[in-house]
């Protein structure tokens, strides 16, 4: 029976010969932890705060699993749950969470939950910037080579779903700090930590530390046959490896250089390999993506993959959209979105990598951002900075002694416009915001489809 009435003890009987499980949030991750929890023997109850989504509704129904929408029944859960998963974008801070960990009751990620009833090798990748395209990476090389591989975590379907419907013998995981946070006996094969730039701190009471801590926990239960990938300049990971060292030890660390990627050699040569290829030969440019590649390349290398297939895998990627995405060329200017650029590091390796003169579309919601970083590549690469949003005033206080135009405008359309007054042939104009996106869109996939769409539209409207 699947419901929603305030007396909801009358309606689902607890069976005593079944341990209780209550998934809070029934997005991808809890709908896949329902149903493999319900595949292996727990009763199971869905609350979601908010209202589902039809398609997991309609997989909850097909599955016969009990679900609540709009309200949790805060008494009955807290009155028969033996063990909760929570989805990752609950806080600790909501009440429900907050009266559950009083009465010691046991919760978990999805992750870690999936993770117990898999065999798999799991290959995990983590990071403030630099997750999904590292994961969608491994995942296209493990293909490429004919692995049985899953692509699961942030990107793909949960892991969970998957190993309900078949383990698989790989996965390629993207996993948030959030996910991390309700992991403790979660241990992948390869873990590969990015980089930690300050990001989500409302999540973490304000303190690095504990972000860092967060993000340390993907190799917490690293053994020595295990392989940790990381950065080996990031100020924030020294930081943390200070802290958890003993947990980590020091066989199976491996450490990628940022500096040594810097260069303006034809070749990419990925340390600690005899890997090496052409530049040129890449789907994805720039210093960035060159450490995420090491970082990829590192990990196929360990699971014995050949440098001939790592390189197929290379010259046939396709990373997901919105991701310094080339869109069109109009009239001899160039649009790129990386609307997924939504903090100042991910902007940094944007402008980095641009070629070209840029016209720069940045803006919306500042989550704190420090822009110094960003004032040298402004000066050297951007002809023009047109901000986009609500409040534009930090920005153009931030830039008004780097360039020689700037520009407030109040939406796509006032932007697209702006910037292509400014571009001229030989010219790109870039969306790299630094900045969330719900000021004036739903999240950063609608801010750069929009951007694509009016793109898209200047393309028919130039051919006429
Ligand atoms: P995540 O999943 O961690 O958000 P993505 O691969 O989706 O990472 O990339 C998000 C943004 O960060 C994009 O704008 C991308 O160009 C940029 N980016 C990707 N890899 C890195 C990296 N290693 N360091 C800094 N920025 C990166």
């Amino acid at each position: 029976m699947n419901v929603f009435i305030k007396e909801i003890s009358s309606v689902i009987q607890p069976d005593p010969n079944k341990p209780f499980l209550v998934v809070l949030g029934a997005g991808e991750s809890g709908v896949g932890a329902a149903l493999l929890a319900k595949q292996k023997g727990y009763q199971v109850f869905v609350s979601d705060m908010g209202q589902i989504k039809d398609v997991y509704k309609r997989e909850l129904l097909e599955s016969g699993i009990d679900f609540e929408e709009g309200s949790h029944n805060e008494s009955f859960i807290l009155e028969h749950a033996a063990l909760v998963i929570k989805s990752p974008g609950i806080p600790d801070k909501a009440p429900l969470v907050k009266a559950l960990k009083e009465k010691g009751i046991k919760i978990i990620d999805e992750i870690e939950f999936a993770a117990q009833f898999s065999k798999a090798k799991i290959i995990a990748v983590t990071g403030s910037n630099g997750k999904t395209t590292t994961t969608r990476l491994i995942f296209h090389m493990l293909q490429t080579a004919g692995f049985d591989v899953g692509l699961a975590g942030n990107v793909g379907f949960s892991l969970a779903k998957q190993v309900a419907e078949g383990d698989r013998e790989f996965y390629a995981l993207e996993i948030s700090s959030f996910q991390l946070d309700g992991c403790k006996k979660f241990r992948p094969f390869i873990s590969i930590l990015t980089n930690i730039t300050p990001d989500h701190l409302d999540r973490y009471e304000y303190k690095l530390e504990n972000y860092i801590a967060s993000k340390f926990r993907i190799a917490q239960n690293k053994l020595d046959a295990d392989l940790f990938i990381y950065n080996a300049e990031d100020e924030n990971i020294a930081n943390g490896f200070g802290q958890f060292w003993k947990q980590i030890g020091t066989e199976g660390c491996i450490a990628i250089s940022m500096k040594a990627l810097a260069n303006d050699s034809d070749y990419l040569v990925v340390e600690h390999t005899d890997f090496s290829i052409k530049k040129s030969e890449l789907t994805i440019q720039g210093w960035h993506n060159r450490f995420n590649i090491s970082c990829a390349v590192l990990a196929a290398k360990e699971l014995g993959i050949g440098n001939k297939k790592i390189a197929e895998a290379l010259k046939t990627f396709v990373n997901e959209a919105h991701r310094l995405e080339s869109v069109a060329e109009i009239n001899g200017v160039e649009y790129i979105n990386d609307s997924k650029a939504t903090n100042v590091d991910s902007v940094f390796y944007a402008l980095e990598a641009m070629t070209k003169p840029v016209v720069w579309i940045v803006g919306g919601v500042d989550k704190g951002n420090d822009y110094s970083p960003l004032f040298e590549l402004v000066a050297q690469k951007v002809k023009a900075v047109i901000c986009m949003g609500k409040d534009n005033s930090k920005i153009l206080e931030a830039f008004k002694n780097s360039v020689d135009i700037i520009v407030e405008t109040g939406s796509m359309q006032e932007a697209l416009k702006a910037a292509s007054l400014y571009a001229n042939e030989g010219d790109v104009v870039l969306l790299s915001p630094a900045c969330a996106s719900f000021d004036l869109f739903n999240n950063y996939q609608h801010r750069g489809n929009v951007f694509k769409e009016i793109v898209s539209s200047a393309i028919v409207e130039s051919e006429k």
